[in-house]
């Protein structure tokens, strides 16, 4: 038996219910707030994430789906959505009229460890919103978020945001930070050691206890921050408090991708184990010009759909349609069967049958493990008195209903039954 690659799940029936209730009450929503859907391919050049992500962050380092083509060209299963959709509107001169404001869900690549949480295929749902430097922008894209969570029924993840500075303020903090750091390097995990000079923000993020440690008493970007971000920050927590949206406010976040600055944030929970982030996000105001666009700014955030569905896992699947059932015997009986299963169908009512036909002991017994709580039963008899025998599976009573009226019966009695 051949097995699908470790950390690449088959979402199987049964599963795929619950990824379609989410997805279109996400979509609902985004329609709600001006959010048009963008679908950019899931293979890239290689370029369009190292430009943007960073050579040094550990996605580009060490954990993209990367290989030459048959024309030797490097590609890279995207990892994250947020490069390829600047790419996308880059391309494609998208910035006619601002914001625009873009949401993409599906899968991504990341070859990491698998673990609880933790796949190499995961599915993110994302917004990118973009054209807006103002706070204004900033508020509306978590709330969003908040809203997006509400609807899923979770209400208790943590918002933590954060500002990380911009081009003016974070090369001096990030010296700062190189300077309290340097002295007490050997106490560093071996990951946060070898990038230190290369990354030293990284070490805030790391989740080792001995880096915990070290980075205790470490200068806060917070402190560091010059006055247009400082006042920039202000206005996203005014604005928060103003939707009476609750957050906490973690200097330790970092992001593991270098094109985000000023404002920053996590949706965090205790109930997923070591995997705590559910939807992470922030600004990149450099990102599009780095793409080779206009010198645009932007703001987006990204959710993992499984952790998300693995919170939800105790809550009630959504309820199941039970589907109607006909069962025939003979050849003008399946003949008729046919045009009513079609009509029914039709008009968006579930039905199944047994294509294989069978005694009607058999098509019965099908009836019933499908669930279905009404059988249409037509058989040679029922053909020739021009009436289709109508049984309720539950109650085992039967009800004898003209052809002719068989449509209008069951399209009306099943509102009761859905
Ligand atoms: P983490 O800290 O868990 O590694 P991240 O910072 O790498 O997360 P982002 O790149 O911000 O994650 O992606 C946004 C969201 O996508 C995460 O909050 C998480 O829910 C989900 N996610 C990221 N990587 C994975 C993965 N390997 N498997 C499942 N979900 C993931
Ligand atoms: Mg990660």
């Amino acid at each position: 038996m051949v097995q699908a690659i470790r950390g690449f799940k088959d979402i199987l029936p049964g599963e795929t219910e619950r990824w379609l209730a989410l997805e279109s009450s996400a979509r609902d929503l985004f329609a709600a707030y001006g959010y048009a859907e963008i679908r950019p391919p899931i293979l890239e050049s290689t370029e369009v994430f190292s430009r943007s992500i960073g050579e040094t962050t550990d996605i580009v380092e060490k954990e993209m789906y990367t290989f030459q083509d048959r024309s030797n060209r490097s590609v890279t299963l995207r990892p994250e959505g947020t490069a390829s959709v600047v790419r996308a509107c880059v391309e494609h001169h998208q910035f006619q009229t601002l914001p625009l404001k873009l949401y993409y869900l599906g899968p991504m690549f990341r070859h990491e460890r698998p673990q609880a949480g933790r796949l190499r295929q995961f599915h993110q749902i994302g917004v990118e919103a973009m054209g807006v430097e103002d706070a204004g922008m900033d508020i509306e894209v978590l709330a969003l978020l908040r809203d997006l969570f509400e609807r899923f029924g979770l209400r208790d993840l943590e918002l933590q945001v954060s500002s990380l500075g911009c081009s003016i303020c974070r090369p001096a903090y990030r010296e700062r930070l190189l300077g309290f750091l340097r002295p007490q390097i050997s106490a560093l995990c071996p990951d946060c050691q070898g990038r230190l000079e290369r990354n030293p923000l990284r070490t805030l993020d790391c989740k080792r206890e001995a880096c915990r440690e070290a980075t205790q008493d470490a200068p806060r970007i917070l402190d560091s921050l010059c006055e247009a971000c400082r006042s920039h920050f202000a206005e996203v927590r005014e604005g928060l408090d103003t939707l009476r949206i609750p957050y906490v406010v973690n200097p330790r976040i970092v992001r593991g991708l270098d094109y985000y600055m000023r404002t920053a944030f996590e949706l965090v929970t205790d109930c997923l184990g070591a995997q705590n982030a559910v939807a992470a996000g922030g600004r990149y105001d450099g990102l599009v010009k780095d793409l080779g666009g206009p010198d645009i700014p932007g703001i987006g955030f990204a959710l993992g759909m499984e952790r998300v569905l693995a919170l939800l896992k105790d809550r009630q699947p959504p309820a199941q349609v039970s589907p109607f059932f006909v069962a025939a015997l003979g050849k003008v009986a399946r003949r008729e069967a046919l045009l009513l299963i079609q009509a029914l169908r039709n008009v968006g009512k579930p039905v199944e049958w047994d294509p294989a036909g069978g005694s009607l002991k058999s098509q019965l017994r099908k009836a019933d493990r499908l669930g279905a709580r009404q059988v249409v039963i037509l058989g040679e008899e029922e053909i020739k008195t021009g009436r289709a025998t109508l049984r309720d599976m539950a109650a085992k009573t039967q009800q004898s209903i003209p052809l002719s009226d068989l449509l209008t019966t069951l399209t009306t009695k099943s509102a009761s039954h859905e």
